[in-house]
C-alpha cells in the first residue's frame, strides 16, 4: 500500500525519515502529486514551490544520510504552505489581488525563514481574500477556494487557503496571517487547530501589512502537538520587526500536563450573543464540562467592554489598511495602468484596476476617518476603547489562565450566502477583540455541529506571552475529541466527491 502522507502529522513524517521508510525528497513528491490529484477541486495554491521544496529535500536527506536529522530543526522534512501575503524569494506573493499579480518576492519573509530553518519543505503560495480583507476567501482575484468538508461552501478568511490545504491533507502545517480573526475563523470552518499568537512573538517582516498592530502570524494543523513545534520554529526576536520580542517558551512543553488546578475563564455575554447558533453554542458548553471533567475549574469572567470590539476595528483596521495600502500606486509597488500622460491619472486608473471591492471599500473608509475633522471622532476613541478592551482581558486573567469561547458564531457558510459586507464582518464578533488585545488566541476543533454535521472551533484566549497556557488547554480538549483528521471526501488518498 502506498504510503498514507496524507493524513501524517509532523512526528509520523519525522519517525518514517529517521527509520529510512521514505526520504523528504518523497514527502514532498507526495505533497505535490496530492495538489495535482485534489487542489483542481479545492482551489487553495495559488502557486507551488517544486524547485525550492527539492532543495530543502536535498539539505534533510543529506543529514539523514550522515546521521544528523536531530540537529535539522522541529520541522525537517515537513511540507509547509504559505499564506500569499508572506514574501519568500523567488515566488509571486500576490496578496491575491491584480495589484500585485506580477510582483515577486526579492526577499523572504522571516516567519518563513524561520520554517525554512527548522527544515521545512516549502510547498507553495495559498490562496486568501484580497489583501486580507475577508472572511470567505471569496474576495480573491484568482477566485475561492472551497472548503474540504463541503466543496459548497467556503473556506472561511481570509487564510482560507491555507486552511483548505492541511483539512484536504495537501500539507500537513500551513501558515496564516490573522488581524482580526483570518487564521482562527477558517481553522474552526475547515476543522483545525488554528493559532494566532500573542501580538510580537512571531515577526511580521515581509509579510505584507493590513493592520500592523493587529497583525499576526500563525500555524494552522491537525493536531496541537504540529501548531506547537511550528510556532517554535516560528517565535522569536528579529531584528527588522522591532514589535518582535524574545521567546525562548517550548510551546510543546505542557501539552501531557492536563489541566488540573487551571482556571477557564467563560463569557456569560458571549454565550448569549445574538447570531450565535444552537450548536455552536452547545459545543462550547461541552468542551467547558470536558475541561472541567479533566480537573479544571470553570469561572465566570466578564469583558464588559467586548461589544464595542467589532466597532473600534472597522475604525483602527481600515485606518491602518489605507496607509499601508498607499505604497500601490503604481510606481513603488503595484500594478501599472498604461498609456498616462500624468502622475495623478495613472495613479487614479491603476489603483482603480488594480484593487477589488472590499479593498475599496476599506481605503475610502480608512481615508475618510483619517480626514481632518473625523480623526477625533472615530479614530480616538477606537483606541480609547482598544484601551478599555485590553484592561478588560488584564482583569479577567486576574481570575482564571485561559478564557473559552466560540470561534465563529456558526458553521461554514454557502458560497455566496453573506452579500452584506456588514454581515460578513459578524463572522469576527468572538475572534476581534483578542486582536485589539494584542494577547494570543487559538482555535481548537471538537467535532462536527449537531444541525450542519461541519467542523465546529472553540477558542481559548490566553494571557499577553503566556501563550502556552491556551495550548495546555488545547491538548486536554485533543484527548477527549481526537486529533483532527482530513476532510472525509480527501482521506486516505480521496481527491473530492
Ligand atoms: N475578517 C476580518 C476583516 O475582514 C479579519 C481579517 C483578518 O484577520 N485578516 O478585516
Amino acid at each position: 500500500m502506498a504510503t498514507p502522507f496524507g493524513s501524517m502529522g509532523v512526528r509520523d513524517i519525522q519517525r518514517g525519515l529517521a527509520a529510512k521508510e521514505f526520504s523528504a525528497a518523497e514527502v514532498a513528491r507526495a505533497s505535490f502529486e496530492r495538489i495535482e490529484a485534489a487542489d483542481g477541486v479545492v482551489h487553495s495554491f495559488l502557486e507551488t514551490t517544486e524547485a525550492l521544496a527539492a532543495d530543502a529535500a536535498i539539505r534533510i536527506d543529506t543529514a539523514i544520510a550522515e546521521g544528523r536529522l536531530a540537529e535539522m530543526g522541529p520541522l525537517a522534512g515537513v511540507p509547509v504552505g504559505y499564506k500569499d501575503n508572506m514574501n519568500l524569494t523567488g515566488t509571486h506573493t500576490t496578496c491575491s489581488s491584480n495589484m500585485l499579480r506580477d510582483y515577486v518576492s526579492p526577499y523572504t519573509a522571516t516567519c518563513v525563514e524561520h520554517t525554512l530553518r527548522a527544515g521545512a519543505l516549502p510547498i507553495g503560495k495559498l490562496n486568501m481574500d484580497e489583501f486580507a480583507f475577508g472572511s470567505s476567501t471569496e474576495t480573491s482575484a484568482f477566485g475561492p477556494t472551497r472548503n474540504p468538508w463541503d466543496i459548497e461552501r467556503v473556506p472561511g478568511g481570509s487564510s482560507g487557503g491555507s486552511a483548505a490545504a492541511v483539512a484536504a491533507g495537501l500539507v500537513p502545517v500551513s501558515l496564516g496571517s490573522d488581524t482580526g480573526g483570518s487564521i482562527r475563523q477558517p481553522g474552526a470552518f475547515c476543522g483545525l487547530v488554528a493559532v494566532k499568537p500573542t501580538y510580537g512573538v512571531v515577526s511580521r517582516y515581509g509579510v505584507v501589512a493590513f493592520g500592523s498592530s493587529l497583525d499576526q502570524v500563525g500555524p494552522f494543523a491537525r493536531s496541537v502537538e504540529d501548531a506547537a513545534l511550528a510556532l517554535n520554529a516560528l517565535a522569536g526576536r528579529d531584528e527588522l520587526d522591532c514589535t518582535s520580542q524574545p521567546c525562548d517558551v517550548d510551546f510543546t512543553a505542557n501539552l501531557a500536563e492536563g489541566v488540573r488546578g487551571m482556571k477557564v475563564g467563560v463569557v456569560r455575554a458571549f454565550m448569549e450573543a445574538e447570531g450565535l447558533t444552537a450548536e455552536v453554542k452547545a459545543k462550547v458548553e461541552e468542551a467547558a464540562a470536558v475541561l472541567r471533567d479533566a480537573g479544571a475549574e470553570i469561572v465566570e469572567v466578564e469583558l464588559p467592554h467586548a461589544q464595542a470590539a467589532m466597532s473600534a476595528y472597522y475604525v483602527l483596521g481600515p485606518c491602518e489598511a489605507f496607509s499601508n495600502l498607499a505604497r500601490f500606486d503604481s510606481v513603488r509597488y503595484g500594478y501599472c495602468d498604461p498609456g498616462h500622460k500624468d502622475l495623478g491619472s495613472q495613479y487614479e486608473a491603476s489603483r482603480a484596476a488594480g484593487f477589488g471591492p472590499e479593498a475599496k471599500r476599506r481605503i475610502m473608509l480608512g481615508s475618510y476617518l483619517l480626514s481632518a475633522g473625523v480623526y477625533d471622532t472615530y479614530y480616538y476613541p477606537a483606541q480609547q476603547v482598544r484601551t478599555l478592551i485590553t484592561q478588560d482581558y488584564a482583569a479577567a486573567y486576574e481570575r482564571c489562565d485561559v478564557i473559552l469561547t466560540p470561534v465563529a458564531p456558526r458553521t461554514a457558510f454557502k458560497f455566496g450566502e453573506i452579500s452584506d459586507p456588514t454581515e460578513m464582518y459578524l463572522s469576527d464578533m468572538f475572534t476581534i477583540s483578542i486582536n485589539i488585545a494584542g494577547n494570543g488566541g487559538m482555535s481548537v476543533p471538537v467535532g462536527l455541529g449537531a444541525q450542519t454535521g461541519l467542523p465546529v472551533g472553540v477558542q481559548l484566549i490566553a494571557p499577553p506571552f503566556r501563550d502556552a497556557n491556551m495550548f495546555r488547554a488545547a491538548a486536554a480538549l485533543e484527548q477527549h475529541y481526537g486529533v483532527a483528521p482530513v476532510a472525509p471526501d480527501f482521506a486516505d488518498g480521496k481527491v473530492g466527491a
